[in-house]
């Protein structure tokens, strides 16, 4: 028996988007810039792809980047941004932003690029307030995560943008939670940047983009030759990007019925944990994307949890998957102030479409036991 309960950290490869991925990977093989007749599928099905992503987004297709995934859509945001402004202005970022974030951020200031960070508060929301108070009429970029990868929390883009346009400055946001499982619009949250990652909505891995609002100053990605308009040089990676539309077209699709399965199964492990008397806080605030569910249970060991659960076919994980290595608290629940008594014994149940009221169940009672020896 396995249950899988980390979606936060990746989704299994829907099978409609394995097949669509197939003939690229077999018998349309051509490189999508040549000019001959063998070359016309893949170049039509990278253009289909483009469309279909931008439809799902409410962009415009020529706004779509495709990119290795949303550690390298981050990376080009913050220093593609950077790198074209030759004054050195500010960035401003969140304290529990992903690594893929933060450290494209510790970067930027290695080379001489300010950076300032605001925190969010105990619920996990980076307030407008608390970017009001720190933006310049010299900020240049705010990145503020769309949804926090381990505790889930949704953050107020739109208002957050606001600001950050109000001053001048650009706005990024690291959707890679979020995309494919809330709606997004680009032009309702009013953003500029936005970076997504295939493998968290059912697609294949190594494959995202970052959508760049039309007449954004950015440096390009990479130099090379002249894929994405010349700013993101190399081949590109056609089957992955057929998946990666095919899997996001079908998430956005079904993301009704699909949030309202997993919210009922949400709210049944936390009455069964409460009916089981279990000591625990659950993290973040009531916004939060459908099955992300950090729970904090008193003077527990969370990684002690994660192994005794993993004995027992039960697949969940301490924090963000980028973090698992380290027995450290993450930065995420440091920031977000978890009490001293909970914080150790954290783990992240990140629930998906294919979870069932029975592996809920099963998942309770394995935590009630383990707590109760
Ligand atoms: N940003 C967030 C919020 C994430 O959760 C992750 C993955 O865990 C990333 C960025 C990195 O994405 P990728 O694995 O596609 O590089």
């Amino acid at each position: 028996m396995m249950i899988y309960l980390d979606h936060a950290a990746t989704t299994r490869l829907d099978q409609e988007a394995f097949e669509a991925m197939k003939p690229f990977l077999l018998d349309e093989f051509g490189n999508a810039s040549q000019l001959y007749t063998f070359s016309r599928t893949p170049k039509k099905a990278l253009k289909k792809a483009r469309e279909t992503i931008a439809s799902c987004i409410g962009a415009d297709p020529a706004e779509i980047f495709f990119t290795s995934g949303g550690t390298e859509s981050d990376n080009w945001a913050l220093k593609g941004v950077a790198f074209a402004d030759y004054k050195h202005r500010a960035t401003i970022t969140s304290a529990f932003e992903h690594h893929a974030v933060l450290n494209a951020a510790e970067t930027l200031e290695q080379l001489d690029h300010p950076v300032a960070y605001i925190w969010p508060d105990k619920t996990g929301n980076v307030n407008p307030e608390s970017l009001a108070a720190i933006i310049t009429n010299e900020t240049l970029l705010v990145s503020v995560m769309l949804a926090n990868n381990e505790i889930g929390s949704v953050q107020p883009i739109s208002e957050l943008c606001s600001v950050a346009h109000m001053h001048g400055a650009l706005f990024h946001t690291d959707a890679v939670q979020a995309v494919g499982h809330i709606p997004i619009d680009v032009n309702e949250l009013g953003i500029d940047l936005l970076s997504a990652s295939a493998h968290k909505f059912n697609g294949p891995k190594g494959i995202g983009f970052l959508y760049i609002r039309n007449g954004t100053k950015i440096r390009p990605y990479s130099d090379g030759g002249a894929q994405e308009k010349g700013m993101r040089a190399g081949t590109e990676n056609i089957a992955s990007i057929v998946g990666m539309a095919v899997a996001l077209k079908k998430n956005c699709d079904v993301m009704a019925e699909r949030s309202e399965h997993i919210k009922k199964l949400e709210e049944l492990l936390i009455q069964r944990l409460r009916e089981y008397k279990l000591d625990f806080i659950r993290n973040g605030s009531e916004n939060h994307i459908p099955g992300n569910i950090s729970l904090s249970f008193k003077s527990a060991d969370g990684e002690a949890l994660l192994h005794r659960l993993d004995f027992m076919g039960i697949y969940v994980s301490t924090g963000s998957a980028c973090n698992s290595k380290s027995t450290e608290l993450s930065h995420v629940l440091k920031a977000v102030k978890v009490p001293e008594e909970y914080a150790l014994g954290t783990i992240r149940i990140s629930l998906g479409y294919e979870n069932t009221i029975g592996e809920i169940e099963t998942v309770a009672k394995a935590l009630h036991t383990i707590m109760n020896p």
